[in-house]
């Protein structure tokens, strides 16, 4: 039988539990278990892939083709355990299919109530998750304890120790100990009362993870363990890491959190191995070089909408040991200003997905600048689209090409919407969406990154490169390096005689990880290195020869 592990947050929203309980699982795998990794979100919305990512950050995409809350992220770059579309539910999915059963009359005419037929369908999906080959379940409850909305994920965790047995369940509480300045300590009430609130609702947390800015002392441990009714070993500090979130399970592991939870739920655990994560830190904390990437998108000030490209440009950086400065550039400020003053002094050049016409020109402009000042560039959906649309009017001429998203009358239609896409009018999951296969031209940049040639990336996206123009694109020296297997889909283009110009039309971003940098990103990265040795090198033989002959060169 699975055991189950629940995370909850208290004080204030933020606080990175979907971090947490990513640490968590990682740990847990690096004991030998079996992890699978789960979260609830109190919002109404039935799927997050309709919310604005200035609302809710970027919309995570698994290989089912489920569009899921952000923190699915985390999960998938921590953990191995397999998500799918029964890893994220929303009170919206909630409802939906309690209205649905009641609709198909399995009710029997009774009336239809909170407790217990929501809370029972929030217990179901957390039970599909557990399975004779699944050590332990994971859940995090989005939201923060006290929320109107949470309520009902809350009391079904409740319920759901008393249906498997305390001994099975282990709840963790995610709290903040602010410090305070002015009376120059720590304070734990905001924890009490979030305690409180949760005990009223008939949850005892086992376990508290305190995030905070300064360690905790004994005597805060002693308080908080006395007030909130837990052992002291189970008031684990969690500090802010100004380095890496990387840390994260490091700071747990140091507060034996992992110890507990096995001891507790009486595990059949192995002796934690972190090797390969080790290996990450010291690669972090000893880059050989430092460049710095621009990422040209729409959404520039909002760190949490391109989470993913960010943390595949990390772990890129970590595979190649370089530090990497990334730097978010608002695409319309390039309509307005121009690339040269924006972009020219960054070794390489990212254009992220979107949707909507607003910054479209500024992120053409972008790739021009990057295709003709020979600087690495890499295309991720809207962004290979774009790159078309630049290669179609600056290079092929096609005067007034554009995606059929953006402009309905293009005379070239560049990019344009598949027959099947056509007759759809529903926003909500009707994209392509998921895991598609691929293959790849023997000896493409393409191909040489992935070191195969048949692969599998996530989609999300209406849009496709228009056939018509591919035999004169290639004319071009456009290299269409990977395709669906059918040959229809143009899912990679490159440009030969540059130094590294690929795009994708799937997200590679979505199957990166700390430990294992995604190809492509490792490739543009990875180029990004040599362009900058080769600048500097360049840069340094030009300021040697910028000498006059009576001046020494030492
Ligand atoms: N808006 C484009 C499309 O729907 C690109 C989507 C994306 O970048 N994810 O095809």
């Amino acid at each position: 039988m699975s055991k189950h592990i629940f995370v909850t947050g208290g004080v204030v929203s933020s606080l990175g539990k979907g971090l947490t309980s990513a640490s968590i699982g990682m740990l847990l795998e690096h004991r030998g278990l079996t992890v699978r990794m789960q979260k609830l979100d109190p919002y109404i919305n039935v799927d997050p892939g309709t919310m604005s990512p200035y609302q809710h950050g970027e919309v995570y995409v698994l290989d089912d083709g489920s569009e899921t809350d952000l923190d699915l992220g985390h999960y998938e770059r921590f953990t191995e355990g397999k998500l799918t579309r029964d890893s994220n539910y929303t009170t919206g999915q909630i409802y939906q299919s309690v209205i649905n059963k009641e609709r198909r009359g399995e009710f029997l005419g009774k009336t239809v109530q909170v407790i217990p037929h929501i809370t029972n369908e929030i217990k179901s999906c957390i039970s599909k998750l557990a399975d004779e080959d699944t050590d332990v379940v994971i859940t995090e409850i989005g939201g923060t304890v006290g929320d109107i909305e949470s309520q009902p994920f809350l009391e079904a965790i409740r319920q759901f120790s008393l249906d498997i047995g305390k001994e099975n369940c282990l709840y963790i509480h995610l709290t903040l100990v602010p410090y305070l300045k002015a009376a120059g300590e720590l304070k734990t009430k905001p924890t009490q009362h979030s305690v409180g609130q949760l005990r009223e609702i008939g949850i005892q947390p086992d376990v508290l993870v305190c995030r905070t800015e300064r360690s905790l002392s004994r005597s805060d441990r002693e308080k908080i363990a006395l007030f909130c009714n837990v052992p002291i070993r189970a008031v684990i500090e969690e500090k802010d890491k100004d380095f890496s979130i990387y840390e994260v399970p490091f700071s747990l592991v140091d507060n034996e959190l992992d110890e507990l939870i096995v001891r507790r739920l009486q595990l059949p655990a192995e002796t934690l191995v972190l090797d390969d994560w080790q290996d990450l830190m010291q690669r972090l904390r000893n880059p050989q070089s430092e460049i710095s990437i621009a990422v040209v998108g729409k959404y520039a000030a909002h760190r949490d909408a391109y989470k993913s490209i960010y943390e595949a440009i990390d772990h890129a950086g970590i595979a190649h040991c370089s530090q990497v400065r990334i730097q978010p550039i608002q695409s319309e400020q390039i309509e307005a200003e121009g690339p040269e003053r924006l972009l020219s002094t960054y070794d390489g050049i990212l254009v992220p997905g979107g949707f909507g016409e607003r910054g479209i020109e500024g992120k053409v402009e972008a790739i021009r600048f990057a295709r003709e000042r020979n600087i690495p560039f890499l295309g991720i959906c809207l962004g290979m689209q774009c790159a078309v649309i630049e290669f179609a009017r600056n290079v092929v001429s096609l005067e007034g090409a554009h995606s059929s998203e953006f402009d309905k009358e293009s005379p070239h239609p560049v990019i344009c919407l598949l027959d099947d896409q056509k007759t759809i009018t529903d926003k909500g999951g009707t994209m392509r969406l998921g895991a598609q296969p691929a293959e790849l031209e023997p000896g493409s940049i393409a191909a040489e990154c992935y070191g195969a040639t048949s692969i599998s990336e996530r989609h999300r996206h209406r849009y496709e490169f228009n056939n018509v123009y591919r035999q004169q694109f290639a004319a071009h020296n456009m290299q269409f390096s990977g395709t669906s297997p059918d040959g229809k889909l143009v899912e990679i283009i490159e440009l030969t005689g540059h130094r590294w110009f690929v795009a994708a039309q799937f997200h590679p971003e979505f199957k990166s990880k700390p430990t294992a940098a995604q190809p492509l990103f490792s490739g543009f990265v990875g180029a990004a290195v040599e362009h900058h040795a080769a600048r500097s090198s360049r840069s340094h033989e030009a300021s040697r020869s910028d000498r006059e002959p009576w001046e020494s060169s030492s």
